[in-house]
């Protein structure tokens, strides 16, 4: 069945993934294959901007494809690669700054953000960061880019250095990406405050074993107003309960549901419950993960036939735009 156009997503390389991950993206490109020519990238280059030191790039970016590829991203059906692997993204991202008005990229809220978290290394690249990620999906001319709501000022930018670009070359060889939002869950962490975050440390691993998901889940915070187990508790503000909406079953929902508020179910046997219900989804994951696991020589065979596959619309997007701006 011919596909309804080009999808282009990329991530940073932040090693192995956790729930958050899995919910809030992979997920999502995985169901985005079946209608789209999806193009994913590890975004290894964006990731210079705030990490001082490479050590831990390379591994963090063989976690992250292993479980990409182990929750269903397949290469047979989509390019999956890593952008510094793809040289040609650097040049349209330089030809794409000189149409790229400075001050715009200084007032952006993101940039700012980045001064107030890292004041000691506000670098270069940190300002251009949007016109590289604009590089990124115009490179490979992408039709659709999956975003959250949140998400969706980044790619109005990338339309906007497109249509300058384009006007003043006099071109239509860049093409202006559409905006397919995305339900985009924001899941808590195990916190029940803050977004599941690595730099928090309030995640759960996909690839943890069933053992370690159970002293995490264990972990979690659930209705603060719930002191003890006679206490009645609220599940709408339980992140425990969120959880088991998504990772158990209807009637075993509904039970909790009732159960709680009467507290005629105890927090311990809740969360082993919600445990018991994930371990029994990542199953097949885990199982898929420790296969590919015993065979990195594929993993990178397919991060260098992607990137062999990305290179070969890179330059051929390259060579028109190189033609359209008249370099000599
Ligand atoms: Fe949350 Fe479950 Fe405890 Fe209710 S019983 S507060 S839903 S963990």
């Amino acid at each position: 069945m011919a596909k309804k156009g080009r999808v282009f997503s990329g991530a940073r390389p932040t090693g192995r993934q956790h729930l958050g991950n899995y919910l809030g993206a992979i997920k999502n490109y995985v169901a985005l294959q079946a209608d789209y020519e999806c193009v994913y990238c590890i975004v290894d280059v964006h990731a210079l901007t705030t990490v001082e030191t490479t050590q831990e790039l390379r591994q963090n970016t063989f976690e992250m494809a292993l479980d990409w590829l182990a929750a269903g991203m397949y290469p047979e059906e989509s390019i999956i690669f890593v952008q510094s692997h793809v040289p040609q993204v650097m040049e349209l991202h330089t030809y794409l700054s000189m149409v790229t008005p400075l001050g715009k990229l200084t007032d952006l809220p993101t940039f700012k953000e980045k001064i107030r978290q890292q004041p000691e290394n506000v670098n270069y690249g940190l300002v251009g960061y949007p016109v590289l990620m604009a590089a990124d999906i115009v490179l490979y001319k992408t039709d659709i880019v999956p975003v959250g709501i949140d998400q969706a000022p980044h790619l109005e930018f990338t339309r906007e250095v497109v249509r300058s670009f384009n006007y003043r070359y006099q071109t239509k060889v860049l093409i202006e990406p559409q905006v397919k939002h995305t339900e985009v869950l924001k899941v808590l962490g195990i916190d029940g405050r803050e977004k599941m975050g690595k730099s928090l440390n309030n995640h759960i691993e996909l690839a943890l074993t069933p053992e370690e998901t159970v002293k995490r889940v264990r972990e979690m915070v659930t209705d603060p107003a719930r002191q003890r187990k006679t206490d009645p508790g609220n599940p709408d503000v339980c992140n425990v309960f969120t959880m088991h909406k998504l990772f158990s079953g209807q009637d075993e929902v509904d039970m909790i549901n009732v159960e709680c508020r009467k507290a005629g179910i105890g927090c311990v046997d809740c969360k082993l419950r919600y445990a018991n219900n994930l371990n029994k989804n990542l199953e097949p994951f885990r199982a898929k993960r420790a296969e590919l696991a015993a065979r990195p020589h594929y993993i990178q065979d397919v991060l260098d036939d992607g990137a062999k596959r990305a290179r070969a619309i890179a330059e051929q997007t390259m060579v028109e735009v190189r033609e359209a701006m008249q370099l000599p």
